[in-house]
């Protein structure tokens, strides 16, 4: 039975160690992607910024109807620190765009 929750564990730790693998990775990749308006990168704190923002809203949308169970669109919205222009990039897809794919967050 021991043998049994170490490898519970071991295996929950290399799930939880997946997930933040995939976060840094979308992150690094939003970071490298142009910006399609003026063509400069969005960059590490554009990306950070993007998923932190997403994140408050889901937290924000799920905080105010608590019985339901929302499916969130899985796109950050980026906001160029140059131009200010505004893309949404799906981080499962790895896919800039400049719409949202469904609105303010699936709506
Ligand atoms: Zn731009």
């Amino acid at each position: 039975m021991l043998i049994f929750y170490g490898v519970l564990i071991a295996v929950l730790a290399l799930l939880s160690g997946a997930a933040k693998v995939d976060i840094i990775r979308s992150i690094l990749k939003l970071s490298l992607l142009h910006c399609p308006v003026c063509e400069n990168a969005y960059g590490r704190a554009a990306a950070l910024s993007a998923r932190k923002k997403y994140i408050a809203q889901c937290d924000a949308a799920q905080r105010s109807n608590p019985e339901c169970m929302i499916n969130f669109t899985r796109e950050w919205e980026v906001r160029c620190p140059v131009c200010a222009s505004t893309g949404y990039y799906g981080f499962e897809t790895n896919v800039l765009t400049v719409q949202p794919l469904l609105g303010p967050l699936g709506e």
